[in-house]
């Protein structure tokens, strides 16, 4: 199993593919989680995301694909993988189907998540996240048990630099222009199916709809 998961920030890629990777095993790689706990490690890679990560930009090609790869190989040949935010760019599509070819494995879905702007605005603007363990909550639809403190570790939450309101904006538009495009480049491929799940659902029922699009056969 290699899915893709694609879709606007604040569409909820993160939660479901954490939670489909919790009760079916699989490998959650999301090159968001892997570039920000470089940036907390303080490697070379890590200082050199930093900018482009902070004003809603797309870190360059070279420095993802070359993460992934890394990570595949430390993964092995046969792991199950769910992809959460990558690839961003056709640049990046192309250079994971060529890593996939070299373990003669391929793309087995690519699933397509959607919202309205205003649902993803207000979903990224009451994200909290813990810094030490990675737990994401929501003011408004999830929140911790003691604000501000994350209820699995004790950390301070904290509320990401890009997910500020301006810095939101950029990365819809740097969505659209740059990543979008990768629907239409995945629907001409006849061997990866694309399906469509509603991210506009509460959890559960965008967790039933993206099991449901996995086991449909194409
Ligand atoms: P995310 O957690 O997926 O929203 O990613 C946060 C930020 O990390 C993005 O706004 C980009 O700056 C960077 N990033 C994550 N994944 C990629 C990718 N596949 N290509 C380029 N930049 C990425």
């Amino acid at each position: 199993m290699i899915v893709i998961l694609l879709g606007p920030p604040g569409v909820g890629k993160g939660t479901q593919g954490k939670l489909l990777c919790e009760a079916e095993g699989y490998e959650h790689v999301s090159t968001g989680d892997l570039l920000r706990s470089a940036r907390r490690e303080g490697t070379p890679l890590g200082l050199e995301a930093k900018g482009f990560m902070d004003r809603g930009e797309l870190v360059p090609d070279e420095i993802i694909v070359g993460m992934v790869r890394e990570k595949l190989q430390e993964l092995g040949p046969e792991r199950d993988v769910v992809f959460d935010g990558f690839p961003r760019t056709v640049p990046q599509a192309e250079a994971l189907s060529r890593e996939l070819n070299r373990i003669g494995r391929k793309v087995t879905r690519v699933v397509v998540m959607n919202a309205e702007d205003p649902i993803l605005v207000r979903r990224l603007s009451g994200r909290r996240s813990c810094p030490e363990c990675g737990t994401v909550y929501n003011v408004y639809s999830s929140p911790p048990e003691v604000e501000g403190i994350c209820d699995k570790c004790g950390a301070e939450l904290v509320h990401r630099k890009d997910d500020d309101p301006a810095t939101v904006q950029n990365r819809l538009d740097v969505y659209r222009k740059q990543t979008a495009p990768l629907i239409s480049y995945y629907e001409r491929k006849p061997t990866v199916p694309v399906v469509e799940v509603d991210g506009a659902q509460d959890v559960d029922d965008v967790q039933t709809a993206l099991r449901a699009a996995l086991q449909e056969r194409k």
